[in-house]
């Protein structure tokens, strides 16, 4: 058995069963995936518990999935917590094989004031935003985490590249911020929407959204690597090497870059291409 170091714990992974999705599967990846071994099954594990679900279940990004109505693994799509005109907390549903595709939950003791207080009847709710996720500890883990397995992917066929990513002290602190929450309080994150949830590209005719897609980025002085990745339209970016985000930020302004996924501006979106004005 060929033996293998685990990419994020440094540990023996010869034995490890487990494929590490680079973006969950509960954001509908199952085929960005990196094979047995790099990422160990604790890693593994680990991630999908304490850097993956406060991710996907943070506020935002919950609202994200609901809204688009994206099945979790069990293909079910999460609810999402709002808060009625009047107060009261409820939590929506959608239920797309039912006749009624939503249903609104409240306590006990709310529905029953409700049912005699119809005039109270709430016209109106709000919920997260989803362009605006808190930039957290979370978020910024989940990014680093993607970030580096997204490295080690593009590195698939080049052992060399490989061999210069595992242990590269550049990274230590990036490895060591994803997998065991160590280094500083704050790890810089730059949320932007870059494009419209629905935005039609043409490799996603005849009308599929485009969920989610990454990019590296690695200036020529080599003392930053920036990676962002996009749900939906949502860009998240970070720097790998580093909780800073000075670099990126001037990258941007001397390309004049929107963003890094799409530095040269989004494609117009193939609907207006083709009704322009409409
Ligand atoms: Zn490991």
């Amino acid at each position: 058995m060929e033996s293998r170091v685990c990419l994020f714990c440094l540990q023996d992974s010869s034995t490890s069963v487990s494929v590490e999705h680079i973006v969950p599967e509960s954001l509908g990846n199952t085929t960005l995936v990196l094979p047995p071994g790099l990422v160990c099954d604790r890693c593994n594990n680990y991630f999908a518990r304490k850097v993956e679900g406060p991710f996907l279940n943070s506020p935002a990004i919950l609202a994200l999935r609901h809204l688009e109505g994206v099945q979790n693994k069990r293909g079910r799509i999460p609810g999402m917590d709002v808060v009625l005109g009047n107060g009261i907390p409820g939590r929506l549903e959608r239920h797309p094989a039912l006749k009624i595709p939503f249903s609104l939950d409240v306590s006990a003791t709310d529905a029953a004031w409700l049912t005699k207080n119809p005039g109270a009847w709430p016209t109106c709710a709000s919920f997260p935003s989803p362009d605006r996720p808190d930039p957290t500890r979370d978020v910024a883990r989940f990014l680093a985490k993607a970030g580096l397995e997204h490295l080690v992917h593009r590195n698939l066929d080049f052992p060399e590249g490989l061999e210069s990513i595992f242990g590269a002290p550049e990274l230590e602190p990036c490895r060591r911020f994803a997998r065991y929450g160590e280094g500083p309080k704050h790890w810089g994150v730059r949320v932007e929407r870059i494009y419209d949830a629905d935005h039609l590209f043409e490799e996603n005719l005849p009308d599929d959204q485009r969920v989610w897609e990454m990019d590296l980025l690695i200036p020529d002085d080599r003392e930053s690597a920036f990676f962002a990745m996009s749900i939906f339209g949502l860009e998240l970016a970070i720097n790998l090497i580093g909780p800073d985000l000075g670099s990126y930020d001037r990258w941007r302004a001397l390309a004049r870059a929107p963003s890094l996924l799409y530095p040269e501006g989004v494609p117009v979106d193939l609907r207006e291409q083709q009704n322009p004005g409409s």
